[in-house]
């Protein structure tokens, strides 16, 4: 006679913890885990931590098995106990324009969008984001609807310089002829409200033995932050970009509405005072072309009146629309108009061209589906 064993009550056998993962780890950061996890011997842990970095950050390797100057024992200790483990790309899109997109789950419910756009910067510039959502409703801004679900950690913004890295194929770190270039803080969410893991993501960055990318090719942008300003310039020595796109209080609080918190006077004084501003470290002033609304030959003159004597440089920002804006770009002759005043006024003023604008990844156009979620059902979900 046939036995029927009922499994469907029984208890879900436990999933074994995730091992935690190494890749986006500072060196000390790195030291301690080994150390805890009983792998390598305190006295071992920073040499340990220097070779692993090398491999990680200079080679790119998702496997202990490739650390071939490691001791054998040791990688197959380390592979037990951690992972290198690149997050899942949820979807990859290429724009016609050779602009790439990727959609990256790093935990569940936690979708980070990262653009690449090659020739722009000295070869090609990486997008990346700082948050899963902005709190801050900038009116012409696509991730400004969706709200914050949470802060990215700095291994979650490393990861997004891996997953490029990945796709372009540029592991070892390139020492010239990169395609990835430069970073910059545009993608979602407002870098300022986590300075902490975006300062600790580009200490990792700029790391010489590692991924390498200067300080001075990584260029944060805040659409004002005061008080952050100082701290970041301190923090991180990386290039400013301040998203201005008005030139009055009345208007900027209308297009962003943090301006009501830190007016223009306020932002401009914390501007001038930004450590290390000078000729060849200049701030960058992004503005958004929006027709009708700030794109006036009187505005023009107005920015050249409110950036005198700070080394800037200005980059007009064609509007890019997304679903249900409420805004049109300017005219392409109202652009150069307005370009053409500001370079009459001393100021170098290119317009930035739209890119993959047909795959939503231009600036401000990026948005994922993530919401926020309860931490028990995010709990939940993670156990199933
Ligand atoms: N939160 C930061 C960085 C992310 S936004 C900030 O606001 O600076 C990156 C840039 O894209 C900012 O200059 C922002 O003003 C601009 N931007 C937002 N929405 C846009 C849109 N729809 N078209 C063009 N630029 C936009
Ligand atoms: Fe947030 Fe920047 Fe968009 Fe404003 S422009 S909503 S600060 S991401």
């Amino acid at each position: 006679m046939g036995v029927t064993l009922d499994i469907s009550h029984a208890p879900a056998s436990p999933r074994p913890p995730a091992r935690p993962n190494l890749s986006g780890l500072t060196r000390s950061e790195l030291a301690a885990a080994m150390v805890a996890a009983d792998v390598v011997r305190p006295e071992k842990a920073r040499m340990r931590a220097s070779q692993l970095w090398r491999w990680i950050h200079h080679y790119g390797v998702t496997d202990f098995a490739a650390m071939t100057d490691v001791a054998k024992e040791t990688r197959a200790a380390l592979a037990e106990a951690f992972s290198l483990d690149r997050p899942e790309i949820v979807e990859r899109q290429v724009s016609t324009d050779g602009t790439r997109k990727w959609l990256i789950r790093t935990a569940p419910g936690i979708e980070i969008e990262t653009v690449y756009i090659p020739d722009v910067g000295r070869a090609g510039a990486l997008c990346v984001s700082s948050q899963v959502g902005c709190t801050l409703n900038c009116t012409f801004c696509h991730t400004g609807t969706q709200a914050l679900v949470r802060n990215l950690t700095a291994a979650e913004i490393v990861a997004q310089v891996q997953v490029a890295r990945d796709d372009l194929g540029e592991w070892p770190s390139p020492k010239a002829d990169r395609r990835l270039s430069n970073i910059v803080f545009m993608g979602m969410g407002e870098p300022l409200y986590n300075l902490d893991h975006v300062a600790g993501a580009i200490d990792i960055i700029a790391d010489n033995e590692g991924i390498a990318i200067s300080r001075r090719r990584i260029t944060v942008s805040t659409s004002g932050v005061v008080p952050e300003l100082k701290p970041l310039g301190e923090r991180t020595q990386a290039m400013l970009a301040i998203s201005l796109h008005a030139t009055n209080d009345e208007l900027r609080e209308q297009l962003v509405p943090l301006n009501k918190k830190y007016p223009l006077a306020e932002l401009m004084g914390g501007i001038r005072a930004f450590p290390g501003l000078s000729n060849a470290k200049r701030v960058t002033f992004e503005y958004v072309m929006l027709k009708g609304v700030n794109d006036s030959p009187a505005e023009a003159k107005a920015l050249v009146q409110l950036l005198k004597g700070i080394p800037a440089k200005i980059n007009l920002i064609p509007f890019n629309p997304w679903p249900g804006s409420p805004y049109e770009c300017s005219d392409w002759g109202t652009i150069e108009t307005f370009a053409a005043i500001l370079n009459r006024g001393g100021y170098a003023s290119p317009i930035r061209t739209p890119r993959g604008r047909d795959i939503l990844a231009a600036c401000g156009q990026l948005k994922s589906e993530s919401a926020k979620v309860r931490a028990s059902v995010r709990r939940k979900a993670a156990a199933t």
